[in-house]
């Protein structure tokens, strides 16, 4: 949806074509979204509905099991953050796609496209564009039609994500202005206010760990781990939703008429808070590339060449941190104490997060 805003804007004619019949119901839980995303929303005209009322929080804090602080820091100098719901975002960046003059084709589902830009879709029509972005995600069936390799590569850990009410007295429990992840052994839970009214939880845990990751969330089960989270635990209502993290890699983002962006092309575990991030900038990249060269497979090749170190670099750090969930838990804190203190880590952290990406200055 992002390429399509920023394609629309440059003049291109977009047609965007969304599998789900409801495009508010598509994603679930929260998000942050740093200032390299935030640049890419104001470039695409979605920054103002992504941000209204959204929480501007201004650290990230781990606890331990007994409700401990064992690191934070500051995370909003020199730099805007902000946690939102999903359906926020996406409401935003599809009335800014709709703005640029993209069409937006709900309930369509894309099943093979062809590097000549035909694409086929399930009800078995078939469309010819001058350039098709396949952005479908982790599953892609598109990607995949393409022969390209791909390379998947399962993390051992996932999340269930929730939004639950928010209430007064979480200002007590819970800083609003914080993002704070407390873990307990192999698990965790990320709390966040994504406004006045929302609270949202990510409980990660091993993919191994049967009984925590089931749906509807066992809530005595979680409760007994976390039971300084129990308030808003018992607030869960919903089904929530658990995804297994994974890193996605391509040999190449493109092929022929075709790019691949975002889950698709490059998924990388959410431990930075990038994943989306990289995905819209890699949108924006995109455009902007489109716009330099005349020559398709010229922009293609430049796109990738300018975009896939960020990105590569963004994937591997985002894995290394999940790679803490094993470690005992003394170990771990000292771990992220040290890392939120020494520049040469905060760098590498926040390298994709202080990007300026490429494109936003039209
Ligand atoms: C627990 C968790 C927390 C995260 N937190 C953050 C965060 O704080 N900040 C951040 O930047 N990123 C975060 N991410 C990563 C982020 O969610 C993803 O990187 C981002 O959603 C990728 O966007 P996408 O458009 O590529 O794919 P998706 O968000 O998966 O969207 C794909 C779209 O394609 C549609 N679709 C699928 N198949 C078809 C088809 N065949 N035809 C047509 N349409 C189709 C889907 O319905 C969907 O709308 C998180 C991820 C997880 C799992």
């Amino acid at each position: 949806m992002t390429a399509a805003a920023a394609l629309g804007k440059r003049g291109w004619s977009v047609r965007v074509h969304e599998k789900a019949e409801d495009l508010r119901l598509v994603g679930a839980g929260g998000l942050s979204m740093f200032e390299n995303a935030l640049r890419v929303l104001e470039a695409i005209g979605a920054y103002e509905d992504t941000v209204a009322g959204a929480n501007p929080f201004i650290g990230i804090q781990t606890r331990d099991e007994k409700d401990r602080v064992t690191s934070q820091q500051r995370c909003n100098v020199g730099r805007r953050v902000y946690e939102m719901s999903r359906t926020q975002l996406m409401n935003a960046i599809y009335k800014a796609a709709a703005r640029a003059g993209a069409e937006v084709l709900s309930g369509s589902e894309a099943v093979g496209v062809d590097p000549s830009g035909v694409v086929r879709f399930a009800n078995g029509k078939t469309a010819k564009a001058d350039l098709v972005v396949v952005a479908d995600g982790i599953n892609s069936p598109n990607r995949d039609s393409l022969g390209l390799r791909v390379k998947r590569t399962p993390l051992k850990d996932g999340a269930i994500r929730i939004i639950v009410p928010r209430l007064p007295q979480d200002a007590i429990d819970l800083d609003r202005n914080m993002s704070i992840e407390w873990w307990v052994g192999i698990r965790r839970i990320l709390a966040v206010a994504l406004s006045e009214t929302e609270l949202y939880l990510a409980l990660t845990t091993l993919d191994t760990d049967t009984e925590y990751k089931a749906l509807p969330l066992n809530k005595k089960l979680w409760k007994s781990q976390f039971p300084f989270l129990s308030s808003a635990l018992d607030r869960v209502t919903t089904q929530g939703r658990w995804d297994r993290f994974e890193t996605i890699k391509m040999d190449r983002w493109s092929k022929g008429k075709v790019a691949i962006i975002g889950d698709a092309a490059h998924a990388m575990a959410p431990n930075l808070g990038q994943g989306g991030a990289c995905a819209m900038m890699n949108a924006i990249g995109l455009a902007h590339s489109l716009d330099q060269y005349a020559n398709m497979s010229q922009a293609l090749d430049a796109w990738e060449r300018e975009q896939r170190p960020l990105i590569d670099h963004t994937q591997k750090w985002s894995t290394i941190y999940s790679s803490v969930t094993t470690w005992p838990a003394q170990a771990r804190s000292m771990a992220f104490a040290a890392a939120r203190q020494v520049p040469w880590i905060q760098k590498i952290a926040f390298k994709a997060v202080d990007h300026n990406p490429i494109g936003c200055a039209v």
